[in-house]
């Protein structure tokens, strides 16, 4: 059944978030953070921010504990598409699930191009966010 809540985040029957489970999220705009941090912490994970693609790099350089990059793609200093490039080079372990508003077509491949695992349009529903963190870290 579908779900209609956009702020419900438990995930489908029988699937856990386990504990200890840390997610970078890449998001300049601190709405559109919010929005995600609330909804991710709600589900039990752990969170970190990066203001840009720059940081989301540094911090991957630094931190060897991230399972999960959430990645919005139009961010200052460096966009989610390059620093997505950089990351799979360091670490093509981690997956990166990219984000956007007024996707166009064609966005989806070119974020799956860049080396991104997964794309979810914004707004960003949280059963389908949820879900879809569980099918790259589960
Ligand atoms: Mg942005």
């Amino acid at each position: 059944m579908a779900n209609t809540n956009p702020l419900e985040t438990a995930p489908k029957e029988g699937r856990q978030v386990q504990p200890g489970y840390k997610i970078l999220v890449a998001e300049d705009e601190e709405s559109n953070f919010r929005y995600v941090e609330k909804l991710l912490k709600k589900a039990g994970f752990d969170l970190l921010r990066a203001n840009n693609g720059l940081e989301a790099v540094e911090y991957v350089e630094f931190d060897s504990n991230i399972n999960l990059i959430l990645m919005d793609i139009k961010m200052p200093v460096m966009n989610g598409v390059e620093a997505t490039r950089e990351i799979k080079k360091m670490k093509p372990e981690i997956p990166i699930i990219a984000t956007t508003a007024f996707a166009i077509p064609g966005d989806r491949e070119v974020f799956l191009n860049a080396g991104c695992d997964d794309y979810i349009p914004k707004p960003i529903r949280a059963g389908e966010l949820i879900d879809m963190i569980l099918n790259h870290i589960a």
